[in-house]
């Protein structure tokens, strides 16, 4: 039985936060706190209104998690045993000193990021390693679906199925439809920092940078839909190549709808995606915070959401009989399903249950080491067991090449 502290009220956090009312065994407290309380009453009443049963004992604070000092205070009163961060990636850094200093474990779902620059890698938060260490705590970075799943189901693939991991392609489809003319899925201005940036993928040692959306080819998604998929830069492909030196090179595949790259190019155009603040009537205001505060929620696209996700992880390389092998691991998601059990859609919905389970892991022992890790260093079996329990199953196709060279 264990407390915790979930930071940030947005799409993600709202499923982590009925995942853990549904495992009420882990989890007996849980503290939501945020920039905005209301987030969080609102996500703890309908707690109440559609988990009644729930023995979790949930509350809620208003906390700005830029403050390191207001962390600690609020980390001290509550006395948690880890903090899990849903806010934004740029208070990594913020969150993981304030644990360091009140002595408790940390895990987020995507890495950090400085505001004033759209550029995210591993290096700030794999520096806290020694820290960690040092205290006997655990970090554990990126358990999200993608990064986090994506990384589980690599080390799969090299526990279970190869010898060597040559070819890596995480693909990443969102076949719904939330019948906006434009939305971002999570975060808009993380969402949009990410898609107009360079795209990037290893090769034989170096990464090779493209341009924003420049390579594409159409990828069959299984029982989901054939959709055009664009190569664009993703933060576990860092620690994968590190930690899979074996692999000659790494590609991350997302699909975008015709009408999503359209508006964003026109946005774009005009320069409403822009980080570089400007005055507006003696304010300075970066136009995609403004863009943010115009589009919809993520969470708010939940209700009337169709159709499946489906991500995975395509692997080709040499099997464990010395053969030549391609494997792939994927997990297909549908919008409904997820609003009818936790009132999220299924992009929030696969973020917000791996978060869970890798709290519920380190909690119970099963994954807890002290230092920084990354999903893909851990035991991927009971990631996978739990996966498959908690609305996340995990399907398998060999020797079928979905995504070409
Ligand atoms: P949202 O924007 O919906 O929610 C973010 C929440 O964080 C909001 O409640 C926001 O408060 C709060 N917040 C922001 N800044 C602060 C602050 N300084 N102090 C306290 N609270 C703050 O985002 P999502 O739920 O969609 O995403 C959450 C995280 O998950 C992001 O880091 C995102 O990058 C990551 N993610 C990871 C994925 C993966 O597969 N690994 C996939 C999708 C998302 P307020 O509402 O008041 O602004």
């Amino acid at each position: 039985m264990s407390k915790v502290i979930i930071i940030g009220a947005g799409g993600v956090a709202g499923v982590t936060a009925k995942k853990c009312a549904q495992n009420d065994t882990v989890f007996s407290e849980v503290l939501i706190a945020t920039r905005t309380v209301s987030k969080a009453d609102k996500i703890v009443s309908e707690i109440h209104q559609y988990f009644p049963n729930s023995k979790t004992k949930f509350s809620t604070a208003t906390i700005d998690a830029d403050n390191v000092a207001a962390l600690v205070g609020l980390i001290r009163d509550f006395g948690p045993e880890m903090v899990i961060n849903l806010a934004l990636p740029y208070q990594d850094l913020t969150i993981m000193d304030a644990c360091l200093e009140t002595g408790v474990h940390y895990l987020d779902t995507a890495n950090y990021e400085p505001l004033d620059e759209a550029k995210f890698e591993y290096s700030w938060q794999w520096a806290y390693q020694h820290k960690f260490k040092e205290k006997g705590l655990m970090a554990l970075l990126g358990c999200g679906f993608d990064p986090g799943a994506t990384q589980a189901m690599t080390a799969y693939h090299a526990k279970h199925h190869f010898n060597e991991i040559e070819y890596l392609d995480i693909v990443d489809c969102n076949n719904g439809n939330h019948g906006k003319a434009f939305a971002t899925n999570f975060n808009p201005e993380i969402n949009i920092r990410e898609i107009t940036a360079n795209g990037r993928y290893y090769q034989d040692g170096q990464w090779v940078e493209t341009q924003p959306l420049e390579l594409s080819q159409d990828i069959y998604y299984p029982n989901v839909a054939t959709r055009k998929s664009f190569v664009l830069y993703h933060e576990e492909l860092e620690s994968l190549v590190k930690h899979f030196p074996s692999i000659k090179r790494a590609r991350f595949w997302m699909t975008f709808g015709e009408s999503y790259i359209k508006h964003l190019s026109v946005l774009e155009g005009i320069g409403m995606t822009s980080i570089e603040p400007i005055e507006i009537k003696g304010q300075q205001i970066a136009p995609i915070e403004f863009l943010k505060a115009v589009l919809p929620a993520p969470e708010s696209l939940a209700a009337n959401y169709t159709g499946q996700t489906c991500i995975g992880v395509q692997v080709k390389g040499v099997g464990k009989d010395g053969l030549p092998k391609v494997h792939f691991i994927y997990n297909v998601k549908d919008h409904a399903d997820c609003y009818r059990e936790v009132q999220a859609q299924a992009v929030s919905y696969t973020t917000g249950v791996p978060a869970m389970i890798g709290a519920m892991l380190m909690l119970e022992g099963t994954w807890k080491q002290a230092g920084v890790w990354n999903v893909e260093q851990l035991d991927p079996d009971p990631f996978f067991e739990a996966m498959n329990k908690w609305g996340l199953p995990l399907s398998e196709l060999s020797g079928v090449e979905l995504v070409k060279d």
